[in-house]
């Protein structure tokens, strides 16, 4: 049997898929046939320096080669010196380190109700989302993910979730004396790649600090360079109270972490949490080959690859939201499906968003393959 055959027997149906690729260089993948594709998903933002970046592989060979896992009851050098950097480089206080986004955002719950409880008691655990955010596949973070067509399947769902739209009128007459925390993405990703603005950003985090509501922001796909900064707050001059993130934060490996600051950093204490895997020395590596490299200069030039984008997807039919590698395009008078489809005919993956097209290239795409995919997209998008 071959891969398709084998896949349709044995794994849950739950992903509509069309290629198996066979290797990949940067920005680019082949297929078991030698066909080439230009790679815009990086797998979701999760392949930041694309395929078979050197720097990264070594990391990882170097750390599997001495000590692959040890479990959380002992220390290990690489999530030492991790959770180091990515405080130094975030303002953030303390991590906690998990396996992905939305067992970041579970634990970020757990933590924002804690708190609450810690020192207002019992009865103030509400937590405010927006509506179209996405947080996570498990029961908190699904219950947190404020979009209906994700709470069809699975009753009951959590208790004290509640969903605005995104105004601050919205948010404060949902605020009551039961909030303990809101929880945003600064950018909406799977919810179709929507910017909250800056003025809505400063003005949530003040309303937060004002009635000690933790401020939770959702980095797991905009954090680790994507947006052109390192997390995307940083744009704003904020400290949010909790920070989670995954997607790219260790360039292909799954991890997730989530940051506390000052006021929040106290709030796990022994054994009030934990996971077998959070942390695991290659991932650890991997993160921190990530975490050094993503300096001023890469973030410049990730910014300066948003430019070209925009410039040349300027079309009249044509609307592109986000920031740096991080875009949604969207096209009049076409199905964002229908552009899917022949974008892969013709050797470029994308992915969709909301009804948009979404674009996260590897952070470290060559001008020559961005071109070459947008050359395609365009293509695409006369035709
Ligand atoms: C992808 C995503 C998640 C879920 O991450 P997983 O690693 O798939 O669990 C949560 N929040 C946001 C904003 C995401 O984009």
């Amino acid at each position: 049997m071959n891969i398709k055959e084998l896949d349709t027997k044995y794994i849950c149906p739950t992903y509509k898929r069309s290629v198996a690729f066979k290797y990949g260089k940067n920005a680019t993948l082949y297929d078991f046939e030698g066909n080439k594709y230009i790679d815009f998903t990086s797998g979701i933002g999760v392949n930041i320096f694309g395929h078979q970046d050197q720097g990264l592989i070594e990391a990882i060979t170097t750390q599997a080669n001495m000590l692959m896992h040890t479990s959380n009851l002992y220390y290990t050098e690489p999530q030492a010196l991790l959770a180091k950097e990515l405080c130094e480089k975030s303002g953030m206080k303390k991590v906690f380190f998990a396996n992905s986004g939305a067992e970041a955002n579970e634990g970020a719950i757990k933590a924002a109700r804690k708190y609450s409880m810690d020192k207002y008691g019992p009865n103030r655990y509400e937590i405010i989302t927006l509506k179209e955010s996405f947080h996570g596949r498990t029961m908190a973070s699904l219950t947190a993910t404020g979009q209906d067509k994700f709470h069809e399947h699975f009753n009951p769902f959590l208790d004290g979730f509640k969903y605005a739209e995104k105004t601050i009128s919205s948010i404060q007459s949902l605020i009551s004396s039961k909030t303990c925390a809101i929880m945003i993405e600064t950018i909406q990703g799977e919810g179709g790649v929507n910017p909250l603005s800056e003025e809505f950003i400063i003005e949530l985090y003040e309303i937060c600090n004002y009635s000690d509501i933790l401020l939770i922001i959702d980095e797991v796909q905009t954090g680790n360079g994507r947006t052109g900064y390192l997390y995307s707050y940083m744009k704003y001059n904020i400290l949010p109270d909790i920070v989670t993130t995954a997607k790219g934060l260790a360039g292909g490996l799954p991890m997730g972490a989530i940051l506390f600051n000052d006021k929040t950093e106290n709030v796990f204490n022994y054994s009030d949490h934990g996971s077998t895997f959070g942390g695991n020395p290659v991932c650890a590596a991997a993160a921190l080959n990530v975490i050094e490299r993503l300096d001023k200069e890469f973030l410049k030039n990730v910014l300066e690859k948003e430019k070209i984008i925009r410039q040349m997807l300027t079309m009249e039919n044509v609307k592109v939201s986000g920031s740096g590698l991080m875009l949604g395009v969207s096209i009049e008078g076409k199905t964002n499906t229908e552009i899917q489809k022949q974008c892969l005919d013709h050797g470029l993956i994308v992915l969709t968003a909301g009804n948009k097209i979404r674009l996260l290239p590897p952070l470290t795409i060559s001008n020559n393959e961005l071109i070459e995919g947008l050359y395609i997209l365009k293509e695409v998008i006369l035709g």
